[in-house]
C-alpha cells in the first residue's frame, strides 16, 4: 500500500465550510470504495516532497486559514502528527478527511490541539461494511466515532448514497446509532454523482434516496447533491 503526499490543491472554498484553504492529498487507502472517484490517489500514482508542500504553505501564511488532509486514507501515514505540528505553527487550523479507521492516531491528534475539524466518513452499517468497503475495521471506525463524541471533538459525519448498495433503511439504522451514542453534530447524507473513472462498477443509480423515509428527528441532517 502506498503511503505518500500525493499533490496539493493550492486553493479551495468548498472543503472546510468558512474557510479558505488548501488541501493536502495522501496517497493509499485501506478501503475500495465502488463509488470512489480518486482512484489515482487510492493507488498513489502520483507523489510530492513534503517540502514542495511545506514551502507552498509557507507562502500562504496571510493568504490562507487552513489546510485540508484528505485522500486516499490521510491517517494511515504515520508523520501526520509532526507534519500537523509544523503546519500549525504557521498559524493554519488542519482540518482532516477521514474513514476513522485509525483510531490511535486520531486521538493522538486530538490530544495534542492538532486538528480543529474532522469529517468522518460513516461509510454503511456494520452487516454491510465489508461488502461496501473491503475493510473489516467497522470496530476501529466505532472506537473513533464514540471517542469523538465523548471528547466533544468538532466533527461532521458524511455517509455517500448508491441505492443499488444502501437504501433508506441502511441510512436510518446509520441515523438510530448517531443518535444512540448521543452525536450533536451534524450528519451530511451525500447522493452519488456518477463519474466515468471509479473503483467498482457500478453505473448511474435507477433510482435516488427517498428523502421522505429518512428520519428526521433524531440529529441534524443534511442532504448534498440531491
Ligand atoms: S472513498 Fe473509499 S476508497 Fe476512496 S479514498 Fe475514501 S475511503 Fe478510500
Amino acid at each position: 500500500m502506498h503511503k505518500i503526499l500525493y499533490d496539493i490543491t493550492k486553493f479551495s472554498i468548498l472543503d472546510y465550510e468558512d474557510h479558505l484553504s488548501a488541501i493536502l492529498w495522501f496517497g493509499g487507502c485501506n478501503m475500495r470504495c465502488p463509488y470512489c472517484h480518486n482512484a489515482d490517489i487510492v493507488f498513489g500514482k502520483n507523489s510530492i516532497q513534503k517540502e514542495e508542500a511545506i514551502n507552498f504553505l509557507k507562502s500562504r501564511i496571510g493568504k490562507l486559514e487552513a489546510v485540508v488532509f484528505s485522500g486516499g486514507e490521510c491517517t494511515l501515514y504515520k508523520e501526520l502528527p509532526t507534519l500537523a505540528k509544523e503546519i500549525k505553527e504557521f498559524g493554519f487550523k488542519i482540518k482532516i478527511d477521514t474513514n476513522g479507521t485509525n483510531p490511535a492516531l486520531l486521538k493522538e491528534m486530538v490530544e495534542r490541539n492538532l486538528v480543529d475539524f474532522i469529517s468522518l466518513d460513516f461509510k454503511a452499517p456494520k452487516e454491510k461494511y465489508i461488502s461496501i468497503t473491503s475493510n473489516k475495521e467497522f470496530s476501529s471506525f466505532l472506537e473513533t466515532l464514540k471517542y469523538l463524541i465523548q471528547k466533544g471533538q468538532d466533527f461532521e459525519v458524511r455517509t455517500t448514497v448508491h441505492t443499488d448498495i444502501l437504501d433508506e433503511n441502511d441510512i436510518n439504522s446509520i441515523i438510530k446509532e448517531l443518535h444512540s451514542f448521543g452525536f450533536k453534530g451534524k450528519y451530511f447524507i451525500q447522493n452519488y454523482m456518477h463519474q466515468d473513472k471509479i473503483l467498482g462498477d457500478l453505473k448511474e443509480q435507477k433510482r435516488a434516496l427517498n428523502r421522505d423515509k429518512i428520519i428526521s428527528n433524531l440529529i441534524n441532517i443534511n442532504f448534498r447533491n440531491f
